[in-house]
């Protein structure tokens, strides 16, 4: 489908409203506010929270959001948001009010503080230093990203009601144009939706991940819907079903409880069906069953594991999938007990068993988790985590992209649980190493971590850990970190100390580079000071004196040019002549084909005539949605906006991405790949070349078969024209008898070579 298809086929609502039906509109939206805020309301908060709201409708008096409203209905909504979907109080819904009037109007800090005190102002400041996300570009955005984990560890309010922002923002991207709701997404997707799950505010990430998705893979999001919404009558036949016995059960056990059945986010499915490589059909777990228990504190843990019990006495349990997150906890705060049980016909079942208690924490987050911090016992796990990030934020000096994708990695990821000889338990993100665990004991531990036993056998410091591995680290005084070490850490802290050590390691290093040099200078007779050092840093290009000395001492520059230079009043100048530089030309597989014309048109630039490359990692043909990357040294790469890496690429650097379309032409063709399986039968393979070349006249670039036990796995390179033919091909192969599955290839796989 083509862009301008997708643009066309939203309709959006014209705005058009009198005067006064807007007045009553705001009014109907604030008294929605109030009406969800009521209960929580203390003597004096009502005069607060209606002096704020009449500030910021002031202030927003003449502006309109893209849609045509009135800008003063964006923080009404993101107030509600904060109050009923993250259980936030009066002096945030005030923070919410105020959340755009420093950065867009002529309220000042100030203001707010002389109105409202210094707290209030502190929030409003921190959300107006990060309010500006959507317009900057990039490395600032990741530099604003920086700031809001530095406001995060002052008070975790200013991202809960950035997190309210965003997702009303979202709700609302129809009305922007094709471009930002990309980037929007982009960086929604990479930054926000991650951030909401690490703040354990389940629902909003579910709602920022699907509609993050509805923009960027916008096929996908309405197939899955569609098709959601078709199986809908079976799936709550089944889920009825599956729940009638279990209800009875836990009724005559005594228990006060709710049970429904859950459907799985667009995104969540999406996720598998990309992962396993599945169609929908496929996917057995659409939905989960829920479990709420009303349950006393001192009960929970007892009750829960009762439920479970009773449970699989209805049901076959499947022993690999119980997950016990109430012993537990996850690091965000989840709590819970999920099981996999075989239902009815055979199907497997997520059960999710939780009480009341967890249900809200699981929805809320940490704005929950502050509500029953008294009494629980383990109630600084936040507080432990805000210290974890203070601690890399402050040792960093990284640039700001690096830190992000670090900070992603070991911040957001999922956790693994592994214990300490003694039985101490350390949380480590997925993927971590036993020198992770080293750095996570001590940094003087990591940093002379040879070795390590993993249940009591020896495995190399690179070997990766998993969940409930007992791990003891072995050290000595002669071990010091290499380069080596940066491929397998994946926790910032090891990052950060391995880092600073290599620092050290080439500061000492490049000492001596510099007697070296000191010497060479003495014995031509030419002075040792910082004119001619810089002299000979730039004749050489080197990027700092720390690289250039250092480069001296490893031979890697042995300083050869010096002999030509000469000296004018002491002053060293080094030859003129520089060395031919010689460009090196990328051949790409397209070049045979005949070019005549652009294929692409590329937004914003004076020309369409742009050299362009197809990117490796998505092998984009024409017909599929597109944007272009401006690469230092490369070019114009096109990548599919819904490569692997396009969401990474767009929210890190939004100013290098042009909007490019393709044009219509069947002249060229492009490379792609299919993977097909089927039943191996003599003359299948005739049969499949028959219908690629033969009838469709496609040309093959390269076929690969291999076949065992019945079945053949085949992969075929073909030069198609456009995302059109391409179906057609695979529509065409699915039909053949004993074909089971035809798809595009459309990651590495499709340059197997
Ligand atoms: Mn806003």
């Amino acid at each position: 489908m083509s862009e301008q298809a997708i643009e066309q086929q939203v309709t959006l609502p014209k705005y058009n409203l009198t005067p006064e039906q807007e007045k009553k509109l705001i009014l109907r939206q604030y008294r929605a506010l109030l009406k969800v805020l009521r209960p929580k309301f203390k003597k004096g908060d009502e005069e607060l929270i209606r002096r704020a709201f009449e500030i910021a409708a002031e202030a927003h008096k003449t502006m309109r959001r893209k849609s045509g409203e009135p800008y003063i209905l964006h923080p009404i909504a993101v107030a509600i948001i904060c109050v009923e979907e993250i259980g936030l109080g009066v002096r945030s819904t005030i923070c919410s009010l105020l959340h755009d009037t420093v950065e867009d109007t002529d309220v000042t800090i100030e203001d707010v503080e002389r109105e409202f005190g210094g707290e209030i102002a502190r929030i409003v400041d921190g959300l107006t230093k990060i309010s500006n996300v959507i317009d900057t570009s990039t490395s600032q955005q990741a530099e604003n990203f920086k700031k809001i984990l530095l406001t995060l560890t002052d008070d975790p309010r200013v991202i809960l009601i950035k997190l309210a922002d965003r997702l009303h923002n979202m709700r609302t991207l129809d009305y922007m144009k094709r471009e930002k709701q990309l980037k929007i997404s982009s960086e929604t997707i990479w930054v926000y939706a991650p951030l909401a799950h690490r703040m354990g505010l389940y629902n909003i990430k579910t709602e920022l991940e699907d509609l993050s998705m509805k923009y960027l893979e916008p096929e996908g999001y309405r197939e899955i819907a569609q098709k959601l919404s078709e199986t809908k009558r079976e799936r709550s036949r089944y889920i009825n079903e599956f729940i009638k016995p279990l209800k009875e059960k836990l009724k005559k056990a005594g228990f006060n409880f709710d049970i429904y059945g859950r459907p799985k986010s667009i995104h969540s499915i999406w996720n598998k069906m990309k992962k396993k490589g599945v169609d929908f059909d496929e996917v057995y777990d659409l939905f989960a069953i829920r479990i709420i228990v009303y349950s006393s504190p001192e009960k929970e843990k007892e009750e829960c594991w009762k439920v479970y019990s009773l449970i699989t006495d209805e049901y076959l349990p499947s022993p690999e999938r119980l997950r016990d997150w109430i012993s537990n906890p996850k690091s965000n705060g989840y709590e819970a007990l999920h099981t996999t049980v075989m239902g009815p016909q055979g199907k497997w079942v997520e059960v999710q068993i939780r009480t009341n208690r967890m249900n809200e924490i699981a929805e809320k987050g940490l704005a929950a988790h502050y509500k029953y911090k008294e009494g629980s016992a383990d109630e600084d796990r936040f507080d432990k985590w805000f210290a974890q990030i203070r601690e890399v934020i402050s040792s960093q000096d990284t640039d700001s992209v690096d830190f992000l994708q670090d900070f992603k990695t070991s911040f957001l990821a999922e956790e693994i649980y592994v214990f300490t000889p003694k039985g101490d338990v350390k949380m480590l993100p997925v993927n971590s190493t036993a020198l992770d665990f080293a750095f996570t004991i001590h940094s003087a531990i990591g940093s002379r971590c040879i070795g390590a036993k993993v249940n009591h056998k020896l495995v190399p410091i690179s070997h990766k850990l998993r969940s409930g591995d007992q791990v003891e680290i072995i050290t000595s005084n002669k071990q010091k970190p290499t380069e080596d070490w940066l491929k397998f850490v994946v926790t910032a802290k090891a990052r950060a100390k391995i880092k600073d050590s290599l620092k050290e390691e080439k500061r000492n290093i490049a000492e001596d580079g510099k007697s070296i040099l000191q010497r060479r200078l003495e014995h031509m007779n030419i002075a040792f000071n910082q004119q001619n050092i810089d002299e000979l840093i730039s004749f050489y290009k080197t990027p700092s004196q720390l690289d250039f000395f250092y480069n001296i001492a490893i031979k890697r520059n042995e300083l050869k040019e010096l002999k030509d230079a000469i000296v004018i009043g002491g002053k060293l100048e080094m030859p003129k002549l520089q060395k031919n530089v010689v460009e090196v030309k990328h051949e790409t597989e397209y070049k045979h084909s005949s070019k005549k014309d652009s294929e692409l048109i590329i937004f914003g630039e004076s020309s369409d005539k742009i050299k362009y490359s197809l990117a490796k990692c998505c092998s984009p043909i024409p017909g599929d949605l597109v944007f272009g990357f401006v690469s230092t040294g490369k070019g114009l790469i096109i990548h599919r906006t819904n490569c692997p890496n396009a969401a990474q690429l767009m929210a890190n650097y939004a100013p290098r991405i042009v909007k490019t379309k393709w044009a219509k032409n069947k002249e060229i063709s492009f490379l792609t790949g299919v993977k097909i399986i089927g039943i191996d039968d003599v003359g299948v393979i005739n049969k499949i070349t028959n219908i690629i070349s033969g009838e469709l006249g496609i040309n093959i670039s390269a076929l690969t078969i291999e076949s065992g036990e019945g079945l053949f796995e085949g992969m075929i390179k073909v030069f198609v024209h456009d995302k059109e033919e391409l179906e057609d091909l695979v529509n065409r192969l699915k039909q053949l008898n004993g074909i089971q599955e035809v798809q595009r290839l459309d990651d590495e796989d499709a340059n197997f070579s």
